[in-house]
């Protein structure tokens, strides 16, 4: 499988540095996924959501009737479902066995059942194979990937990483601004942090703030500003 060290690359070796990868992880809710899909529109570059490629894992689950607190159960059909995930951050797709999975991934049952499914070894090695081919290919073209474990596991030697953050009531606020069908904002909240427990308190790859991230606070913060504060170091390296 590849990786961020072992790189298989069919291109001529040259001084030319090799196209930026920007990690965003955090907890749910903190901004993560309208400040990458911004940041990426802004730079030309790609944008990867692996929250959409656990959820697309866990609908399936879901829909071919696997227990999803049964780890056996899960590991063992962790290798069934095709999933492929679009990088356009203007559009960002999410197929399962080539049906369009974009909103079935967000409905209440789906989010309730992700974190449990997350944990389990063989759905993140499969994704993590699958994560580590969409960021080493496109042509050069960098990319933007948010997740929980973007910057300490999936891809260590990102250029620029950062750890998003928000207190809980303001995420909870967000979320429930953002869709309307998840009822009253104190059964988000909890929701919420049931969700930080268990992705916080897992054996494999729980969520950190990875060595070399930038821990950004963006309770006060528009996402302007945080999208401006990222752009402005993902320049500096560039
Ligand atoms: O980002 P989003 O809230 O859509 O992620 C859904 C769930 O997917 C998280 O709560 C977590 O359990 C899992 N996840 C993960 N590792 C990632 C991204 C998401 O475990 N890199």
């Amino acid at each position: 499988m590849p990786g961020p060290t072992d790189r298989p690359s069919d291109r001529p070796a040259t001084d030319a540095p090799s196209p930026v990868v920007v990690a965003v992880d955090g907890t749910s809710g903190s901004g993560k996924s309208s400040t990458s899909r911004a940041v990426a529109s802004r730079l030309g570059l790609r944008y990867l959501d692996t929250g959409a490629q656990f959820r697309a894992m866990t609908w399936w689950m879901l829909q071919h009737g696997v227990d999803v607190h049964d780890a056996d159960a899960v590991a063992s059909h962790a290798g069934t479902p095709v999933i492929e995930s679009g990088t356009d951050p203007a559009d960002p797709t999410i197929t399962v066995d080539g049906e369009d999975a974009s909103v079935a991934i967000r409905t209440t049952e789906v989010t309730g059942a992700v974190s449990p499914v997350s944990t389990v070894a063989e759905v993140r090695t499969r994704l993590l194979g699958l994560q580590r081919e969409i960021i080493g290919a496109g042509d050069g073209v960098g990319i933007v990937v948010e997740g929980r474990d973007i910057g300490s596991v999936v891809w260590p030697t990102a250029e620029v990483k950062l750890y998003l953050s928000a207190d809980a009531s303001a995420r909870a606020q967000r979320r429930t601004a953002e869709h309307a069908h998840l009822g009253d904002v104190t059964s988000t909240q909890a929701q919420l942090l049931e969700r930080d427990t268990i992705d916080s308190g897992r054996v494999t790859a729980p969520l950190v703030q990875a060595d070399g991230a930038l821990a950004v606070d963006t309770t006060h913060l528009t996402l302007d500003e945080v999208v401006d504060l990222v752009v402005g170091l993902v320049e500096e390296h560039s």
